[in-house]
């Protein structure tokens, strides 16, 4: 119904329900839509968000992986390195090299991993792990190897005992008791009484005590089936079981047993068999019979 102004006629106009269902209709599509629309727009808006903070996170990740990659190439070559060392110290300690580490190349070092797969830094880092691996057992072997060095170096007679004159040498030699050609099993070093007298190398006193012939006799067990043996002392300065170290003072230079004056009669043995001490003196200074 259409009412006009002051005067006018008032109209009325009937619209058919259909058409009132059709507008009704028309309105709810609309509402429907623009609802759709907005949820559309919104989705948009927080997935492109999150593919935002997803792309960051990814550029941090590569940054990573590229840190990760530089630090393996470093890690590659310093294993490298390591090997080559590994290689010239055993060379110089004359220790055999593991069949397998010999017949590989030294200092090849794959630098570049990047564009690798997943599968193959795997593999190397495998291959970098058994490397770590075979390193610590071969310097176990050299160091092993260094302490046996150390104890055969500090354990072979490589002195004198006794500073003074030689007066005697290993060999044939006419006894100044008997007069007869005998064997000297040693060398004698003479020098005042209570001059002292040292052990040449590191050990363990065996005995002290006298023996015919040598009087006051000391021997120092070095092991592996060496002693040294020093007699005619005047007085003992360790008794049995004393470690001794080379240098070491372990009794003083007498005229005991068969003696005709003051001197140390010094042997070196080698599984019981004596042998010229003059062998076992490192400095040429000292090899003067
Ligand atoms: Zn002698």
């Amino acid at each position: 119904m259409i009412i006009p102004q002051v005067g006018g006629r008032t109209i009325s106009i009937r619209l058919p329900y259909l058409i009132l269902y059709l507008i009704g209709a028309v309105l709810l599509f609309l509402l429907v839509a623009s609802g759709l629309y907005a949820r559309y727009r919104l989705e948009r808006i927080v997935n492109a968000s999150a593919i935002a903070a997803q792309r960051a996170e990814n550029q941090v990740l590569e940054a990573k992986i590229e840190d990760f990659t530089g630090d393996l190439v470093a890690l590659d070559a310093d294993m490298e390195t390591l090997r080559r060392l590994d290689r010239q110290v055993r060379t110089l300690c004359e220790l055999r090299l593991d069949e397998q580490e010999a017949s590989l190349p030294v200092g090849k070092v794959s630098s570049d991993w990047r564009g690798k797969s997943d599968t193959e830094v795997a593999a190397k880092l495998d291959a970098l792990v058994k490397q770590v691996s075979t390193r610590k057992e071969s310097y176990s072997e050299v160091l092993k190897h260094a302490i046996d060095q150390r104890y055969t170096v500090d354990h072979t007679p490589s002195i004198r005992p006794a500073s003074g004159w030689v007066v005697a040498g290993y060999g044939q030699r006419k006894n100044p008791f008997t007069g007869l050609i005998e064997m000297h099993m040693g060398v004698d070093i003479a020098a005042p009484k209570g001059t002292p007298i040292c052990a040449t190398a590191d050990g363990r006193v065996s005995f002290v005590g006298y023996r015919r012939g040598y009087g006051l006799l000391v021997k120092v067990d070095h092991g592996r089936g060496c002693s040294t043996w020093y007699g005619h002392c005047s007085m003992a300065k360790v008794r049995a079981g004393d470690i001794v170290k080379r240098g070491q003072m372990i009794a003083t230079i007498g005229k005991t047993g068969l003696a005709i004056g003051p001197h140390v009669h010094y042997e070196v043995r080698i599984g019981g068999r004596a042998e010229d001490p003059a062998n076992f003196f490192l400095s040429r200074s000292e090899r003067i019979f």
